[in-house]
C-alpha cells in the first residue's frame, strides 16, 4: 500500500520522520511537494525564498532519483490535490512534519480532518525543533515569554538528540501508478534577470550543501563560536539558518554535531551556539501560542506608539543601503546581494529603521521578508519586535543602538564595511564608522556616499526617547 510523503520546509531525506515513519510501517512512500503560496495567508513566501525554494527542490528531485525514487511536484489547491492523488494511487496514508505558522496549523488541522473523515490515515511527526511548542510551560502552566527560563526548562528536559538515516535505496513511485508532475520551472521559474546569482557564491541550496555547512562550521568556527559571533565581517557563525528554515537538515541532526564535537570544543562555545538553536526554539513556541505576533505587538503598549509617518524616501534609502551611515547600509547591502545578513548587523539596522527613523517594524520584516533566503515568520518576527522593544524578552525601547560605536566595535577594522560599500574603502578606518565627521575626506575619497545621515544621530535618539516617554505617561 502507498503513503504520500507530503513534503514542506522538510526538505530532506535525511533524519526525516515521515518517510521513516512510511518505510517501518510497510507502506510505499511516494514523496509529493505541492505548491501552494496561496494557503500562506499575510506571508506568501517572498522572492529571495523562492529562488532558494527552486534550488533546494531541484537539489531533493536529484536526491530522490539517485535512490531509485522521485519527487512528484504538483500545484495547488493543497487539499484537493492530496485527495486527487490519494485515490489515483490508492494511498492508504498521508503523513508529513509539522509547520507551526499561524496559517499553516490551522490550514493543517482542515486537511487533517478532512483525510481522515475520508478514511485516509493523516498523521503528522516532529521534524523540525527540539521542543514542540506545547511541549514546555511556566509553573503556572502558561507559555513562555522570556528567554532565559524557557531554555532553562528547555535544557532541563533535553534528551540526547536521536537522528535517523535514510537508507541508500528507496522504492520507485511507479509501481503506484504514480502520475508525473508539473515542470519545476512551471511553479518556481528562474528569477530573470537572475538577481539572485551573488546568493550562490555564499550558499548551496539542498540536503548535501547543509550537511557541508554544518561540517565546514563544527570544524573551523564552532571552537570560538562564543567570541567571533558578533564579529560583522568574520565568517564566526554557521550560517545554517535558511537550511535549517527549509529543513534540509534536522535540528536533531545540528545539535548532534555539535555535541560530538565533545572536548575538542570549550563548553561556553558550544552552549552558546545550543542556546541560539534555543532562540530558534522559543521563537517557534511564542508563535504558536500568541499567533497575532506577525501583524500586532507582543506587547499591548505599543499599540498606541506614535511610529512616525511612513517616508518613502527614507524607507527606500534604508532599503537600498543608502542612508549615509556606513554599517547600515552594508548590511542591507549584504542582504541584497547574498540573501543574507550578519544578525549582529540586522539588529543595527533594524534599530536604525525602528528607533532613529522611528517607523513601525513591519515596513523592516516586509522588507526581509522578500530579500533574506532564511525568511521565516517566527524568527523574523521575533527579530524585529525584538530589536523594536515591542516583543518577547524584548531589548527594552530605550534602548537605541548607535551605529557609530556599533561599528567600532564588531566591525574594528572597517573591512565588513569595505567590502560592502566600497565606494568607503578609500577612506582611514575611524573614518569610515562616521565619514560626515570628516567632510573633507568625504569629499576627496569618496563623493558618490552620502554627506550626512538621513536622520542626525542624536536627533533621531531623542525623538525616539520623547515618544517612548510619551508612551508611559
Ligand atoms: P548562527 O549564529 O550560526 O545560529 C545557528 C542557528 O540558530 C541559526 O541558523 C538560526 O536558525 C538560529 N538562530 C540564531 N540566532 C537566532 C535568533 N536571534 N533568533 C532565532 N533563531 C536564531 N533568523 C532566521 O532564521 N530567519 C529570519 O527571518 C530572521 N530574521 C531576523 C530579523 C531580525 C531583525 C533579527 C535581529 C534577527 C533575525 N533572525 C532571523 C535571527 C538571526 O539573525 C539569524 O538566525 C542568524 O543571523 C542566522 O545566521 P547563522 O545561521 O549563521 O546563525
Amino acid at each position: 500500500a502507498v503513503a504520500l510523503v507530503w513534503l514542506r520546509d522538510d526538505l530532506r531525506l535525511d533524519d526525516q520522520p515521515a518517510l521513516r515513519a512510511a518505510l517501518e510501517r510497510g507502506w510505499l512512500p511516494v514523496p509529493v511537494y505541492i505548491h501552494a503560496p496561496d494557503d500562506e495567508g499575510d506571508w506568501a513566501p517572498g522572492a529571495a525564498s523562492d529562488a532558494w525554494r527552486r534550488r533546494s527542490l531541484a537539489a531533493l528531485a536529484a536526491e530522490l532519483e539517485r535512490r531509485g525514487s522521485r519527487l512528484l511536484l504538483l500545484h495547488g489547491p493543497t487539499l484537493g490535490t492530496l485527495q486527487a492523488l490519494a485515490a489515483l494511487t490508492g494511498a492508504e496514508a498521508v503523513l508529513w512534519t509539522r509547520r507551526y505558522e499561524p496559517a499553516i496549523e490551522q490550514r493543517d488541522a482542515k486537511i487533517k480532518r478532512a483525510l481522515r473523515q475520508a478514511g485516509l490515515h493523516a498523521e503528522s511527526f516532529n521534524g523540525a525543533l527540539l521542543f514542540e511548542p506545547w511541549e514546555l510551560a511556566t509553573r503556572q502552566g502558561d507559555p513562555y515569554r522570556v528567554f532565559t527560563p524557557f531554555w532553562r526548562s528547555a535544557r532541563a528536559a533535553w534528551r540526547a538528540p536521536r537522528t535517523w538515516d535514510a537508507p541508500a535505496r528507496l522504492p520507485s513511485p511507479d509501481e503506484a501508478g504514480v502520475p508525473h508532475g508539473v515542470p519545476l520551472d512551471d511553479v518556481l521559474p528562474a528569477p530573470r534577470p537572475a538577481w539572485d546569482a551573488g546568493f550562490w557564491d555564499r550558499f548551496v541550496p539542498g540536503e548535501a550543501g547543509a550537511r557541508r555547512a554544518l561540517a565546514h562550521f563544527v570544524e573551523h568556527a564552532l571552537g570560538d563560536y562564543a567570541a567571533a559571533r558578533d564579529m560583522a565581517g568574520e565568517p564566526g557563525t554557521s550560517r545554517l539558518s535558511p537550511h535549517l528554515h527549509f529543513g534540509e537538515v534536522s535540528v536533531q541532526r545540528v545539535a548532534a554535531a555539535v555535541l560530538a564535537a565533545g572536548e575538542a570544543v570549550a563548553a561556553a562555545d558550544r552552549d552558546r551556539f545550543l542556546a541560539e538553536l534555543g532562540w530558534r526554539e522559543f521563537a517557534h513556541h511564542v508563535l504558536h501560542h500568541y499567533p497575532h505576533v506577525p501583524g500586532r505587538n507582543l506587547d499591548p503598549r505599543f499599540e498606541a506608539f506614535a511610529w512616525a509617518n511612513p517616508s518613502p524616501a527614507k524607507l527606500q534609502a534604508w532599503r537600498e543601503g543608502r542612508t549615509g551611515v556606513p554599517i547600515v547600509d552594508a548590511g542591507m547591502r549584504e542582504l541584497w546581494h547574498t540573501g543574507w545578513m550578519h544578525n549582529r548587523v540586522r539588529m543595527i539596522v533594524a534599530s536604525w529603521l525602528t528607533k532613529h527613523l522611528r517607523l513601525h517594524w513591519e515596513h523592516g520584516a516586509r522588507w526581509f521578508w522578500d530579500t533574506l533566503v532564511d525568511a521565516d515568520l517566527a524568527n523574523n518576527t521575533q527579530g524585529w519586535q525584538w530589536t523594536a522593544g515591542t516583543g518577547a524578552d524584548a531589548a527594552p525601547y530605550f534602548r537605541i543602538f548607535n551605529p557609530v560605536a556599533q561599528a567600532a566595535k564588531f566591525d574594528p577594522d572597517g573591512a565588513y564595511i569595505a567590502r560592502w560599500v566600497p565606494e568607503l574603502a578609500p577612506l582611514p578606518v575611524p573614518a569610515r564608522f562616521a565619514p560626515w565627521e570628516h567632510p573633507d575626506l568625504l569629499r576627496r575619497l569618496a563623493p558618490a556616499y552620502p554627506r550626512r545621515p538621513q536622520v542626525d544621530l542624536a536627533a533621531g535618539r531623542q525623538g525616539a526617547l520623547d515618544a517612548f516617554a510619551a508612551l508611559r505617561s
